[in-house]
């Protein structure tokens, strides 16, 4: 794994005593790799990330992951804010309408097995950017393959056995997924994006089979860090 060393100045100290217990993941939703660094490099901007990933697999290391980067902003994961605080934030260089490259998955499976050691941070603590701010974010998008980082043990996927549940079970096991926002079409719509990108229509007994699974193994309420 090669990681090329390129400081941002958009970081600050971990508030409230916090340390990492999520990881965000986001696209860059940009083509230009310089412009990129560039951004994430911008005082003005005040945005920045831990980490970057090519679309050919280079890893660049922006924010030391002692600090907070400026990656999440405003939102909630398991009803707890200060996302930015709890978590190291990871940019893929993606446009948000194309596949994600084999390479940089590849790179992004070695920095998540890294990263995930380092902090005791559990499978269930890998999120995208889009799950814990549903009302304004929808990365890393359709195109992401969770569900092949899931099958490498660094992310959660629900179990393909889809029995009948009464979908009226669906929101409370969401939340008790994590997701924390009150609007119910958005987190309908966050749940799709990552689970069911090609659902649509009304809620389906499918949702609430899949979150119930997701609750019953992986609920927000117990510790996010390993015992
Ligand atoms: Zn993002």
């Amino acid at each position: 794994m090669q990681i090329i060393s390129h400081p941002s100045p958009n970081f600050g100290d971990r508030l409230g005593g916090h340390r990492p217990e999520l990881i965000v993941l986001h696209y860059t939703a940009m083509t230009d790799l310089g412009k990129t660094l560039a951004r994430l490099c911008d005082p003005r901007v005040q945005v920045s990330a831990h980490y970057l990933i090519t679309k050919g697999g280079a890893i660049y290391h922006l924010v030391d992951e002692a600090k907070r980067a400026w990656h999440a902003g405003q939102g909630q994961w398991g009803g707890r804010g200060d996302v930015n605080s709890r978590s190291i934030g990871i940019e893929l260089e993606n446009s948000g309408f194309e596949p994600f490259s084999a390479p940089q998955m590849q790179a992004l499976t070695l920095l998540l097995i890294a990263v995930q050691n380092r902090h005791a941070i559990a499978p269930k603590g890998v999120i995208g950017h889009s799950d814990m701010a549903p009302d304004r974010k929808s990365d890393p998008g359709a195109r992401f393959d969770w569900c092949a980082l899931a099958m490498r043990g660094l992310s959660v996927w629900p179990s393909l056995y889809v029995k009948q549940v009464p979908v009226a079970k669906f929101f409370g096991a969401a939340r008790a997924f994590g997701y924390s926002v009150d609007d119910e079409a958005q987190i309908l719509s966050a749940f799709r994006l990552r689970f069911r990108p090609q659902a649509s229509g009304p809620l389906a007994f499918e949702d609430a089979a899949l979150a119930v699974d997701l609750a019953n193994r992986f609920a927000v309420d117990a510790p996010l860090k390993p015992a």
